[in-house]
């Protein structure tokens, strides 16, 4: 059984994680998406919503599971799962400078667990969880980069 976790904030899942989740799971038998949920950040969704929106996002796949890790490092998280594989997604050079960085610790921390990343699809290199929410806050339509689960969520958040 291969098992990958894919770790992210998700605050909210756009329809370019749901692109890496897809991929990925084809290459593994087991994906989990592990929600990070660390008490010095600041999100917009709860963590119950950031849940309960991503279940939804995958509920059409097959092997993929939603798990909350609460101040855990990622590999830390994978080894608890029996995960060999770490899944992060590359839009573009500001992205690979922090992950290079990123699975360069996690090898020195965890020498056996291998950082896997997936290339953005074109479609949607310029997606991000920020620039949804800003999109959203200003009343703009994000029904074409989000799950209609999330575009509503944020709608009645803004709305509120
Ligand atoms: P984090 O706070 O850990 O960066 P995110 O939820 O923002 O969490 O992202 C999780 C992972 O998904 C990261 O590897 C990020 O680069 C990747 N990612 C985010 N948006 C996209 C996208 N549009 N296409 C592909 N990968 C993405």
């Amino acid at each position: 059984m291969r098992t990958a976790i894919y770790p992210g904030s998700f605050d909210p899942i756009t329809n370019g994680h749901v692109d890496i989740i897809q991929r990925g799971v084809q290459l593994f038998d087991q994906l989990y998406i592990v929600l990070s949920h660390n008490v010095n950040k600041r999100y917009l969704l709860t963590l119950e919503e950031r849940v309960e929106l991503t279940k939804e996002a995958v509920a059409h796949l097959n092997d993929v599971q939603v798990v909350v890790s609460e101040n855990m490092l990622s590999v830390d998280f994978a080894k608890s799962m029996g995960a060999i594989a770490i899944f992060r997604g590359l839009r573009s050079v500001t992205d690979f400078e922090y992950e290079f960085a990123m699975a360069m610790a996690n090898r020195k921390l965890a020498p056996h667990i291998e950082t896997v990343f997936l290339t953005a699809d074109p479609t949607y290199t310029y997606l991000s969880s920020s620039v949804i929410k800003e999109i959203a806050k200003f009343d703009g339509d994000v029904s074409d980069f989000v799950p209609t689960g999330v575009a509503h969520k944020l709608k009645t958040k803004f709305d509120d």
